[in-house]
């Protein structure tokens, strides 16, 4: 069964890359003519490891090539994955199975209901990979990957393949609970980082900004997600900030490098449903209204 791979950008790129070199049969689907033409003119993509780079030479092609899709890594930002799956809709096979590895929360449903016959499975990555050039990934965080699927909890029998690739995951039970605390960990540290302009470790000035946050986002968890979500949620935002005071949130790099976020499906998300349930969550809508100014300031979407 052929990896069709949408986005070759960092972690697409780190998935294609292993998978390739186990042998599985890999195919990078690029945005357009011009992409593919720049790809091929390197002759593949390159992986880089500690000092080690390697090129691997997958075959690559558009969104309009003919051949069926049984099995999808979908590999884009969130803002881009219902576009990039509707592009590709027409080629998907009755029991197509797609992977999807976007940050945050609102896109997974975005992509259901574009394909809804296919099985989607949800992925949370603590992986980290970044791009130094074109085609040219940097593996710069060992990681885990979580999947699952909360209609059809039974774990897919490709999973050895990924073991046999080297690509560390776990079939999780609870994707849901995880891709909500995640969002939440997201939400009380990425936007401080930017309106702070610090590292992560910086909010440590903060803690009282940080605190409240937390509560109100235990409390959005309360009603969102499965029950353990909430726990001990403002412990582990703290211990984040210490664990990574030394990193740039993604947040920050994103709005740092003039890049669009992925506010959209981060504090957006976590707004918009605090609403729905009728939460008066003040610091997170206030959180919201300030993220959003910034990036107008700045000429990023707002959304
Ligand atoms: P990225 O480096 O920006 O790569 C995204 C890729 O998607 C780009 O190569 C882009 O193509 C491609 N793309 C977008 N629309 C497309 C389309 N219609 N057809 C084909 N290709 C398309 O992003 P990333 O960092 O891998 O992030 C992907 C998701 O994983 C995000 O939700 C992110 O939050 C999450 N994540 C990332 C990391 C990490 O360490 N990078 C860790 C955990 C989670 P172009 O090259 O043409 O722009």
């Amino acid at each position: 069964m052929t990896w069709h791979v949408l986005g070759a950008g960092s972690l697409g790129g780190l998935w294609a890359a292993r998978l390739a070199r186990a042998g599985l049969p890999v195919r990078l689907v690029l945005r357009d003519r011009s992409r593919l033409t720049s790809y091929r003119r390197l002759g593949g993509l390159t992986l880089v490891e500690g000092q080690q780079a390697n090129l691997y030479p997958i075959p690559a092609q558009t969104a309009d090539d003919a051949t069926p899709i049984s099995r999808l890594l979908l590999a884009c930002k969130a803002y881009d994955a219902e576009d990039a799956v509707a592009s590709l809709a027409p080629r998907l096979t009755a029991d197509a199975e797609l992977i999807l590895l976007q940050n945050g929360l609102g896109s997974q449903d975005q992509v259901a209901a574009r394909v809804p016959r296919a099985r989607c499975i949800l992925a949370s990555s603590t992986e980290g990979a970044f791009r130094d050039g074109d085609f040219r990934v940097v593996f710069a965080g060992q990681g885990c990957t979580w999947l699952g699927c909360p209609p059809q909890p039974a774990a897919p029998h490709w999973l050895d393949e990924l073991q046999a690739s080297g690509i560390p995951h776990q079939w999780s039970a609870d994707i849901l609970g995880r891709l909500w605390r995640k969002l939440a960990l997201n939400c009380a540290i990425n936007p401080l980082t930017v309106l702070h302009d610090c590292r992560n470790g910086g909010l440590a000035a903060y803690p009282g900004e940080v605190a409240t946050l937390c509560d109100e986002l235990a409390e959005l968890l309360r009603h969102c997600a499965p029950a353990a979500a909430a726990e001990n949620l403002q412990e582990e935002v703290e211990r984040v900030i210490q664990a990574t005071a030394a990193n740039y949130s993604s947040m920050y790099q994103d709005v740092a490098q003039g890049r669009r976020t992925e506010i959209a499906y981060l504090l957006d998300h976590a707004c918009a449903a605090a609403q729905r349930h009728k939460l008066p969550l003040a610091h997170l809508h206030n959180l919201q209204q300030r993220l959003r100014a910034h990036l107008a300031e700045r000429g990023l979407p707002t959304r």
